[in-house]
This record gives structure tokens, sequence and C-alpha cells, in this order.
């Protein structure tokens, strides 16, 4: 197999793009991409302002962080931050909090560690311990997540939080959402371009990238990665978008690609007819699309 635009011997063949490419040519293509998603997506007022990319250590936001830092972190009024959040899974996140850590490092970024401990003085062990209230493990443990990297990025004083979501997360959510029929989750998914106060603007810069192209780039640039696996994963709905998704791309490349188009498209026409408005939880005082937020009404709060 010889790339597509030298002689030289492949080393991916992307089948939605049609096309072979070479270790030189893949990366080129790799950086082109996601330069045009950060262009495309982030926005600094003044051409100066902050960036903080929320880091757990896993392949998708080292690699986030290796890119932003590349492309943002040269320009004099910018800056770049991250943080991890630290969920309180012994075995786990200690080990990637530690890779974290030493790809910040080697990269010259400043690094903080946000934990469910010091915030809701509680662990997802000592959750798991006690029951979930009856939830999985994950609905428990993705809205105090998202509520955590919503408030270090608001700590750092950060215009913009970049997350590591690649085009396979991307194109299973939309599915998810729109097999609910939840219209309002849809258009909230990031990139977020408007600023809600409180509430600060995520940005996906790997939303146009595979999860193999951007393993295959974590190997190839020698990117410091935890590939563990969290031992409470138990998203056995999204496994099971994550194997309809993989199945469609299979026999019509490019689907997971458009499926992400697509989300921005439907946001476009939505907010043309309705204006979006986030309040804040009547308990806790977060940014919440109700009366009560999740983490609220997960814990059981009246
Ligand atoms: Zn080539
Ligand atoms: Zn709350």
């Amino acid at each position: 197999m010889k790339c597509a635009l030298c002689s030289k011997e492949a080393v991916i063949y992307l089948p939605y793009a049609g096309s072979s490419f070479c270790e030189s040519h893949f990366t080129e293509r790799f950086e082109r991409v996601v330069k045009k998603e950060v262009r495309d997506q982030i926005r600094f007022r003044s051409n100066s302002g902050r960036i903080s990319v929320a880091l757990s250590g896993g392949k998708d936001s080292s690699v986030t962080l290796y890119s932003v830092a590349s492309i943002l972190g040269k320009r004099k009024n910018v800056t770049v931050t991250a943080f991890t959040v630290d969920e309180g899974i012994r075995g786990y996140r200690d080990r990637s909090i530690e890779t974290a850590r030493k790809l910040c490092s080697s990269l010259g970024i400043d690094h903080e560690v946000i934990s469910y401990s010091e915030v809701f003085d509680t662990t997802m062990d000592d959750q798991v311990i006690a029951g979930l209230n009856g939830k999985s493990p994950c609905a428990i443990c993705g809205p105090m997540r998202r509520q955590l990297i919503n408030m270090a990025a608001d700590r750092t004083g950060s215009d913009y939080v970049a997350l590591g979501m690649n085009s396979d997360d991307i194109a299973q959510s939309v599915l998810m959402n729109v097999s609910r029929g939840d219209l309002d989750r849809l258009i909230r998914m990031a990139p977020h371009r408007a600023s809600i106060p409180g509430l600060i603007p995520r940005v996906t810069p790997l939303r146009s990238l595979s999860e193999r192209e951007v393993l295959l780039y974590a190997m190839l640039k020698e990117i410091p990665h935890d590939s563990g696996w969290c031992p409470y994963y138990s998203q056995a709905q999204r496994n099971l978008f994550r194997s309809v998704i993989d199945q469609i791309e299979e026999k019509y490349p490019g689907s997971k690609l458009a499926m992400g188009k697509m989300q921005v498209e439907v946001r476009k026409a939505v907010f043309q007819e309705k204006e979006i408005s986030i309040d804040r939880c009547r308990k806790c005082g977060m940014p919440s699309s109700s009366e009560l937020c999740s983490v609220c009404r997960n814990s059981g709060a009246a």
C-alpha cells in the first residue's frame, strides 16, 4: 500500500478519504485538520486569551493538549493551561494523573488537579460502595465531571475549555441524542461559540478526526498517554451506539463526519428559531438547564 501523495509506504488507509497516507503525509494532514478546527472554533477577542485543556491523560485529551499547545502556545498573548478531574478511582485515575503531569511538564504547561473529594466531599469509589442511588456509575459521574470541568476552566479565567472528543465520540453522542429525541442536548453539544455567563464554551479540536487517527498520531509523535480503562465503565448503551455507528461507517464511509457536521447545522437552524437559556441550579448554583442540576438530582436533593 503506497501513499496517495508520494511513493512511500502508507501507514494508514482512510476509507472516508478514499486514500492511504505515509507517515509524513498522515501527520501533515492530521495537523492541518486540527488547525482548521482550532481556527473555526476559537476566536479570542483582540487576539489574546486563555484556553484550558481538560486532560484525562488518555490519548484523545493528550493529543488535544499537544495540538493546542503547538498551534496556540506560540502566540504571544495566548496562554494554554491544563487540568485533570480526579474522580477518586484508585488504580486508574491516580496513574493517568501521573501521565498527565509528565506530558504537561514536557510541554511546559501549567497543570492542576480538581477533585470530587475537594468539591463534592466524595469520590467515585465511595459512591460505588454506597450503591449509586441505583444508577449506573457513568450516570452519576458524568454530570459531576462536567461541572468540575467548567469550574476548573472558570477558576483559571479561561475563555475556552478544550475537550478530547474525536469524530467517533461525536457521532455516537449525536445518534444517542437523536434516538432519545433530545433536541436540547443535541444543540448543547460542543463546540460552543457564544459565551453564557458562568458557562465556559467547550471546544473540540479533534472532532473531525477518527479514534484510529488520533491513536496513530499519538503513537507516531510519541505523546505520553494512558491507555487504561475506567473500572466502572459500563456504558452498555454507548457501546451499542458505537457498534451501530461503526457498521454504518464501514458501509458508508464519511457518515461519522457527516453526523458531526449535521449537529452543527441543526444548531444553527434552531438558534435562528429559539434562544437557548441556561439557568442556575436552585440548590448549588451551578449552571443548569433545569431547576435542579443533574448532580443535585442524582444525590436525591429536593
Ligand atoms: Zn506520502
Ligand atoms: Zn445543583
